[in-house]
């Protein structure tokens, strides 16, 4: 058995969404001076390695503390989507020519995970340019009634966010800023597990997401 860790590491300063507050680590005792040590933790629910919920888009949608957990868990495939230009849209076509070429059907119990590499432009002023989901491919993916979606990029879409509205509203939940996809590539049906902290209410978690192969 192999863990493949698909996580970011929380520290002060890191990239978020420009709407959001970045993330502060604080050191707040120390076995210095206080015998123990513990850090307080600023961040919004969207911080680095994230599970978006349906009450993020959706009105009254579910929130956080009350998805099963049976979501954040399925068998992962990956899509190879690096070669995708700046900004521009996946398509339905590299959806099913990917599924086509790695030989599977994909349905309930499953997890989509787009590589896309933009994972290792985090810091740089490219990070945000990542390709995204458009309407067509989002309700493409609704269709086939997996657990979740994720992408190695900030965001699995760009304004109006189609894939947020499309997948959120029917209950696909989506990991954003995931990181190390490019270990999975050719790999399909490992597992994955993307836990949420239990936010009461909240629209998002941090998450560690992770693959496990046999
Ligand atoms: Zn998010």
């Amino acid at each position: 058995m192999r863990i493949v860790d698909l996580s970011f590491e929380i520290h002060t300063g890191a990239p978020v969404f420009s709407a959001y507050p970045t993330p502060i680590v604080h050191k707040w005792v120390s076995i210095e001076e206080h015998g123990y040590y513990a850090n307080l933790l600023m961040l919004i629910e969207h911080t680095l390695t994230h599970v978006d919920v349906p009450a993020h888009f959706i009105k009254n949608g579910l929130t956080v503390e009350k998805i099963p957990l049976d979501k954040f868990i399925g068998k992962g495939v990956v899509i190879d989507v690096s070669h995708k230009p700046p900004k521009s849209e996946i398509t339905v076509e590299d959806i099913e020519k990917a599924l086509k070429e790695l030989n599977i059907a994909i349905g309930p119990g499953w997890i989509l995970l787009f590589y896309t590499g933009y994972d290792k432009k985090i810091g740089t002023p490219d990070f945000f340019n990542h390709p995204g989901l458009g309407w067509a491919a989002s309700q493409y993916i609704a269709r086939l009634n997996i657990n979740a979606v994720g992408m190695d990029a900030p965001s699995i879409d760009h304004e109006p966010y189609p894939a947020h509205k499309t997948l959120l509203s029917q209950g696909i939940v989506i990991y954003e800023n995931l990181t190390n996809l490019d270990v999975l590539i050719g790999n399909t049906g490992f597992k994955f597990i993307g836990l949420p902290l239990k936010i009461k209410a909240g629209s998002a978690s941090p998450v560690r997401a992770i693959a496990i192969l046999e």
